[in-house]
């Protein structure tokens, strides 16, 4: 089971740590060959404007929709939820709102229920972190901060507004995996 991580800009060197110590073995992407072979993707937490510029430069826009076509499973976190969305790659059915969480509360904490995740609730880190403004029909959301969404669901495609690979929870990187072990 090889696992990508856009490794373009953003925290995704805690991402590849996470997956390697669940037992995964991890490709960091940067070019369109680096795709080949994956069985899933993670789109990491950083900077939706630096690594939408990045994906520009290296070509990588039709790449991720065809391997996201293939259904595949991408783990989309902060970052990496707004590259999924209608306006940046049009993977997935969403509409994110970037730092919507205003300026003054740049960074909190949350507890979060999920439904597919036994034992205590998440506790998840949230920094500048986006919601999601409009969904689909075929969108599930999972789990909401203040009545907005900031975890959902659409076939194989996860995207969570916080960051998983900060703390030493590892139940959300465990859920994808289970979703790469499945296909
Ligand atoms: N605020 C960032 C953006 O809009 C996302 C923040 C993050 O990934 N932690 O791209």
């Amino acid at each position: 089971m090889i696992v990508g991580v856009l490794a373009l800009q953003g925290d995704f060197e805690a991402h590849a740590r996470v997956l390697t110590e669940l037992g995964a073995e991890v490709r960091e992407v940067r070019v369109p060959a680096d795709l080949e072979g994956l069985d899933g993707l993670v789109m990491p937490g950083g900077e939706s404007t630096t690594m939408t510029l990045g994906i520009e430069r290296e070509g990588l826009g039709d790449p991720l929709r065809a391997f996201a076509a293939t259904g595949a499973p991408i783990f989309g976190t902060c970052a990496g939820l707004i590259m999924l969305d209608r306006e940046h790659l049009g993977i997935m059915d969403i509409t994110a709102r970037r730092n919507a969480f205003g300026r003054q509360v740049r960074s909190f904490e949350a507890d979060l229920d999920f439904p597919d995740i036994d034992g205590p609730p998440v506790r998840a880190v949230f920094i500048r972190a986006p919601w999601i403004d409009d969904a689909g029909p075929e969108v599930e959301i999972l789990a909401e901060v203040d009545g907005h969404p900031v975890a959902a669901r659409q076939g194989s495609l996860f995207v969570i507004s916080f960051h998983p690979e900060l703390g030493d929870d590892t139940r959300l990187h465990a859920r994808f995996l289970e979703d790469v072990r499945a296909r």
